[in-house]
């Protein structure tokens, strides 16, 4: 095991995100030395250490004079690509992490013109057999039930206690090497709370199940002011790393869900983000690379804004969504989609800069789940290939989903002017530059109708006010 220089710089990654990821390696290799394995460890300060993880991978087999070596599929392209230019005799093995291999993925997907997660989902769910009665219907007689999942949070609800995981030696000498090593890369090491090892991962995914699984489902797209978490599971981390297994979460959840626990809704959306959204995202990602990470289908070339990193903007609800992504490397899914992605998509940021963004500051950010779901679902820049539709929004859409607007500078209410919520204006100014592109799909003809409907002045206003703002982001202006 090698703690590299080349993973941990490639993009400045969140400090959180490298001191989780070195502190359960090391908790694993002491936990596989303690079960009678021999490891080579390798820490990031050995002088020895050659910084990449081809480098480390020829000079143990060198040093180890090996015969064979044996590799699981990497999570990132770039990493395998590298790997497999090594000159060794490797066996690769499929990663045991997911529930769809990758040649699985591709056969479901070959002949179709475009793809769905929705008819993905049910094959997995007929291939696991989850939430499935005995004639293989879907329980409660819908396979999807996401229109209950769209509750805002009323005001004396709050999300339950989060579970905590202080540092133990380990930990803390990691965090100390992080402090130092990568002080230059954006975002807090102070909070850093996080299970590195599988007991406290599963202490945490029984805290979820106990405490938010019940009202995950209704809060599934709520965000409230100074709620990172809500009913979020927070689980994403350690199941990309491997501290759980995919199965026994879904499992556990239907288990739940049969013990009259949890209502269906909240035990199928959960479901359906496991072997739904995170295995199809996947799917894709192993189809299409390398070439789906240049994809720019709306021709975007502005710059990401300062504030990404620093969360200095008025804008309350990205002030919120990056606040809390620098403090604990974590957002949630609607904060990521509707708030950070939506701004970035209206605004015209170029994709790639976007991505890496994304793939910087969250502490579950790996290429296979982040490019997917940054470049196709929230960018639309493969045009159309993951989602049907750009899942752009006005301030409106935000305001119907959390406290944020009556706690902000702009007013959501007005979209002309120099207090207007900025979203409403560049929502339209988005429509209306992509007319040519987006007119024709067939979810966005009643907003279409609508834009068509206004008078030629009011347009004019929302045109200009657009304008406006996007010529204070290219002068390198917050918002
Ligand atoms: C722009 C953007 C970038 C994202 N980047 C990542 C990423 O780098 N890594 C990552 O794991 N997730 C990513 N997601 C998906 C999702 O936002 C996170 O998985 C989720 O917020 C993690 O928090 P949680 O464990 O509390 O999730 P919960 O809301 O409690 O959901 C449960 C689990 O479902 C899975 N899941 C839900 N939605 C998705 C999805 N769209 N794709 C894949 N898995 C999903 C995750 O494993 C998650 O832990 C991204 C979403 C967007 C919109
Ligand atoms: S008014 Fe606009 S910018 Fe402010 S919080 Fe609401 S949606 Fe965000």
């Amino acid at each position: 095991m090698a703690e590299v220089a080349a993973e941990a710089e490639y993009v400045p990654h969140h400090p959180q995100k490298i001191a989780l990821i070195f502190s359960a390696m090391r908790h694993f290799a002491e936990a596989l030395r303690e079960r009678g394995w021999r490891v080579h460890y390798v820490k990031l300060d050995d002088p020895a250490n050659s910084g990449s993880l081809p480098g480390e991978l020829q000079r143990w087999a060198a040093q180890l004079q090996a015969d064979e070596v044996h590799l699981t599929e990497c999570g990132e392209w770039r990493l395998e690509d590298q790997l497999r230019r090594c000159d060794l005799p490797i066996t690769w093995h499929a990663d045991s992490r997911f529930v769809c291999a990758r040649d699985e993925f591709a056969r479901w997907a070959e002949g179709r013109k475009q793809l769905r997660m929705e008819f993905f989902y049910r094959e997995m769910r007929r291939k696991t057999g989850l939430l499935l009665n005995g004639d293989a219907t879907p329980v409660g007689g819908a396979w999807n039930f996401d229109a209950e999942n769209r509750k805002a949070l009323p005001k004396q609800i709050k999300g339950p206690m989060t579970a905590r995981f202080p540092a133990d030696g380990i930990t803390r000498e990691v965090l100390a090497l992080v402090a130092v090593r990568f002080s230059h890369h954006y975002g807090s090491l102070e909070s850093f709370d996080y299970p590195v090892t599988h007991a406290e991962a599963e202490a945490l995914w029984q805290h979820f199940i106990d405490f938010a699984l019940p009202a995950f489902g209704d809060y599934q797209d709520a965000m409230a002011v100074g709620e990172p978490f809500l009913f979020h599971a927070r689980i994403s981390a350690a199941l990309n790393i491997g501290l759980l297994d995919v199965r026994r979460l879904c499992a556990d959840v239907e288990a739940a869900y049969w013990q009259g626990r949890v209502p269906l809704n909240a035990a199928e959306g959960f479901i359906r983000q496991l072997i739904g959204w995170r295995e199809y995202v996947r799917g894709i990602y192993w189809l299409h690379m390398p070439e789906y990470a240049e994809r720019n289908s709306f021709g975007n070339t502005r710059p990401l804004p300062e504030f990404y990193w620093t969360g200095k903007t008025r804008m309350k609800c990205m002030s919120q969504a990056i606040g809390q992504t620098l403090e604990h490397a974590y957002a949630h899914h609607i904060q990521r989609l509707m708030v950070t992605g939506n701004f970035a998509l209206l605004a015209g940021i170029q994709p790639t800069q976007v991505c890496d963004w994304y793939l910087a500051v969250y502490m579950d950010a790996f290429d296979w789940v982040e490019l997917p779901n940054t470049l196709g679902m929230v960018m639309h820049a493969d045009g159309g290939y993951l989602g049907s539709k750009p899942y752009c929004a006005s301030g409106q859409y935000i305001k119907r989903m959390s406290n944020y607007c009556g706690d902000c500078a702009y007013k959501v209410t007005e979209s002309v002017g120099e207090r207007a919520c900025p979203f409403n204006a560049l929502y339209w100014h988005f429509l209306m530059r992509h007319r040519e592109q987006l007119s024709g799909n067939h979810r966005l003809g009643m907003v279409y109708r609508g834009l068509d409907k206004m008078s030629e002045a009011k347009q004019q206003g929302l045109w200009q006010r657009g304008e406006q703002l996007l010529a204070k982001l290219d002068a390198g202006e917050a918002l």
